[in-house]
């Protein structure tokens, strides 16, 4: 069995080519093949057109020693995969009556007949070994070239993912002599990315040895950072014992900014807090327009812990529904801190919560003073630790929304700790 070490994706399809489709396939089978240690060299979409997609293949089977891709194993005309493939290692195409078969049973069961067109689908290069596909009916395909390896798979993620897990994954596991590989993140909010890096460098740099080496990139997304770490090497313990040393170590450095060492979301996490209390949540959101809300029932069985909310965008819905005196607007204005707090206490009596919180602010790109610029964003929490806090965040409006909805999460978290 040869070693394989480096893999290359190509995802086919012209809709990917535009901006209303994105490449996911690959990202999914980037993890997949990290998690044997095999490193992604390189990824590249291309249309459904039959001399780029040979130009692809055959650069990636010159350099790397898996080549997989996805998309256009369909029926229909613009689906090119397989005679591309066919073409690109010399071998002809032949009907193969086994997949003939299993596609006319598809549609049998389904009482249609089988359309001509899918023909084509049983239509495989000589040398390929086809991949059963239990949810659709295009095979995927394995091919050697000279050592290499080829893998055709279906575009559609819920016929690639069982397919690649099934079929692919074992045969990968056992030709990586022994290599494995290993992943944490560290998720933050609360701190830039810098802030967080300056803490984190001399950390993660000195992570591992001569037998277990790891490498660490830095995500940012509005109001949280992530910390990826992985170590690769041949033995799992070793890899999961200095992961959890790093982790451990980064957690102790970055303090009550860490949120998550173990993949949850701050969403999550907020929940568990709530679910861990029996205590459930009630919103109130000004600029936010309901996004935390949205992001509070992400979770599945948030039910649990979640309440309901009030998008009060007009001050008359702050004083009407949630009860905010409107000498407190009239004194302070809807942006400020009393009425944070008067919006958090009032949802949370008016829906029967024990945990409230109130937000408003401005979003922009209007309605901006010089007292309170865009991006003022004033967030209230009223349960156990009650907490008010006046932020100025730097963005567009999504941007504002988005990191007003993570800083009330972050605050809603503290106050649960
Ligand atoms: P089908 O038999 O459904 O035509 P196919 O193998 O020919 O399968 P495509 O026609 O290329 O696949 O893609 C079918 C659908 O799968 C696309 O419309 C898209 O929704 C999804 N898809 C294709 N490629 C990708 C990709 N790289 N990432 C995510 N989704 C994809
Ligand atoms: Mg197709």
């Amino acid at each position: 069995v040869p070693a394989y070490r480096t893999a290359e994706i190509i995802a086919v399809g012209s809709e990917l080519l535009t901006p209303y489709r994105l490449d996911t396939n690959s990202l999914f089978l980037t993890e997949r093949l990290n998690e044997v240690g095999i490193t992604v060299r390189a990824k590249v979409v291309v249309g459904d057109d039959h001399n780029a997609l040979a130009d692809a293949i055959r650069a990636a089977l010159g350099r790397a020693d898996i080549v997989i891709t996805t998309g256009g194993l369909g029926p229909t005309a613009d689906d090119l995969t397989r005679e591309v493939a066919a073409d690109v290692l010399g071998c002809p195409l032949e009907e193969d009556p086994q997949i003939l078969q299993a596609i006319k049973v598809r549609f049998e069961r389904r009482g249609l007949p089988m359309p001509a067109m899918n023909r084509r689908q049983a239509m495989v290069p000589a040398r390929a070994t086809p991949l059963a596909n239990p949810h659709g009916t295009a095979p995927g395909l394995l091919m050697e070239s000279e050592g290499h390896l080829l893998v055709l798979l279906p575009g559609p993620p819920r016929e690639l993912q069982p397919m690649f897990g099934s079929h692919v994954m074992p045969r990968l596991a056992s030709a990586t002599e022994g290599r494995c590989l290993a992943r944490r993140v560290v998720k933050v909010t609360g701190r830039s990315e810098s802030q967080v890096d300056e803490i984190a460098h001399p950390i993660y740099s000195g992570l591992g040895d001569s037998d277990v080496v790891v490498s660490t990139t830095i995500l940012a997304a509005p109001g949280q950072i992530e910390l990826h770490l992985s170590a690769a090497g041949t033995v799992r313990s070793r890899l999961d014992v200095v992961l959890d040393e790093g982790v451990a170590r980064l957690a102790d450095a970055l303090g009550p900014f860490v949120f998550s060492v173990d993949g949850r979301s701050l969403e999550q996490v907020v929940g568990d807090a709530l679910r861990d209390r029996s205590w459930h949540v009630a919103v109130a959101e000004s600029c936010t327009g309901g996004l935390l809300l949205t992001r509070l029932t992400d979770v599945p069985g948030s039910s649990a812990w979640v309440t309901g909310g009030v998008v009060a965008y007009a001050n008359s819905v702050k004083t009407g529904e949630l009860g905010v005196p409107l000498s407190l607007i009239e004194a302070h204005g809807a942006v400020s801190e009393p009425v944070a707090e008067a919006m958090a206490e009032g949802v949370r009596r008016l829906l029967g919560a024990e945990a409230g919180v109130g937000i408003t602010g401005i979003a922009g790109p209007e309605g901006g003073t010089r007292d309170k610029p865009v991006g003022t964003v004033v967030i209230a929490v009223a349960a156990g630790r009650a907490a008010v806090r006046t932020h100025s965040f730097l963005g567009n409006r999504d941007v504002v929304r988005r990191f007003a909805t993570t800083a009330a999460l972050d605050m809603l978290r503290r106050a649960l700790a």
